[in-house]
């Protein structure tokens, strides 16, 4: 492995199909390096380069490059909310080389790989980890990595509804404290879609099935959206994520599950529970990961066949 300067190249990368926390840790902490000195970062993550809209306009954008722009033989290599080396996808052929590759994650499920590993499962956010390694480097918060960070740790909180910790309060407002705006923040972020968006998901959760006798008798309640229903409405896939958290809120079940298709008959999964099943574990059974009441994975075939995959694992799960 070899030593690292501030003229060497780093590389920067997050999990496929980036969410806030993803997106605003790495940029977040891209923007730390540059203000001690680096000059060559790049950041990115696998696939198709298409940033969701609510974070196009993140400070540190200019970082990113699609995935063949990435660095070959980077000497450091930063990977941000990233638990399993599949989430690299065709990046994670990067990690063969000798750069020093350290990960900042907060999964239970975090699979261990990587040179250095700084991985909290008691963290909110991977924007936590990063606000810590940041502060332990000398990086004094600036308004631009503030909101970098402030968007990832919302997004990972739920807008801080799943906070366990008064740390996570305490670091939101050294991040106010810098000048940004939580209002305007909030209102890019989660509630500014397209109007297509809406149609889409009024049909996506119109369609949702409740399985009352499913998880030993807690409930589950399920939907999905196909790429043809992107399609008719004109619609980015990342405006599906956020359709998970009405069906959460379903009062006659524990589990929640909404299956949203990548590419033909390939899915992303996302499961929730109250607390009545380790959704973890179950997601880990199927090739996926997660944590204890919020987890995911891929999966194959039709709807009904993922549903048919999730249910007897539920069972076998019971917290
Ligand atoms: P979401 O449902 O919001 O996409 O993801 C919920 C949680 O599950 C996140 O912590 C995310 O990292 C994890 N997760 C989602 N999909 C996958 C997957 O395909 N593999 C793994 N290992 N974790 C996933
Ligand atoms: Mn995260």
């Amino acid at each position: 492995m070899r030593g690292v300067d501030v003229d060497d190249e780093v590389q920067l990368i997050c999990h496929v199909n980036p969410d806030g926390d993803a997106l605003g840790s790495m940029l977040g902490f891209a923007l730390g390096l540059r203000r001690l000195g680096f000059t060559r970062l790049r950041a990115t993550f696998p696939g198709e380069f298409d940033v969701p809209e609510p974070y196009r306009e993140l400070p540190g954008s200019e970082f990113l490059v699609p995935e063949p722009g990435a660095y070959t033989d980077p000497a450091l290599i930063l990977i941000f909310d990233v638990a399993a080396e599949s989430r690299l996808g065709g990046l994670a052929d990067r990690l063969d080389g000798d750069a020093c590759v350290v990960v900042l994650d907060h999964h239970a499920s975090f699979t261990g790989f990587g040179t250095v590993s700084l991985v909290d499962p008691t963290a909110a956010a991977t924007s936590v980890v990063a606000d810590e390694l940041l502060s332990r480097l000398g990086v004094q918060l600036d308004a631009a990595i503030a909101e970098c960070l402030y968007v990832a740790l919302t997004t990972d909180t739920g807008s801080f509804k799943f906070v366990r910790s008064p740390s996570v309060h305490a670091l939101a407002a050294r991040l106010i404290a810098t000048g940004i705006s939580p209002a305007e923040i909030a209102r890019r972020t989660f509630d500014t879609r397209p109007f297509g968006a809406m149609k889409l998901a009024g049909e996506v959760l119109g369609r949702a099935l409740l399985d009352p006798a499913a998880a030993g008798g807690r409930g589950m309640v399920w939907t999905y959206a196909t790429g043809a229903d992107l399609e008719r409405h004109g619609q980015r896939p990342y405006v599906l994520d956020s359709l998970i958290d009405p069906v959460r809120g379903v009062a006659e079940a524990d589990v929640a599950v909404v299956i949203k298709e990548l590419t033909a008959g390939e899915w992303a999964v996302s499961l929730r529970s109250k607390g009545g099943v380790n959704v973890s574990a179950v997601a880990a059974h199927l090739g996926g990961g997660g944590h204890r009441l919020a987890a995911g994975f891929t999966a194959y075939g039709t709807p009904d066949e993922v549903v048919a995959q999730i249910r007897p694992l539920l069972d076998a799960n019971l917290a």
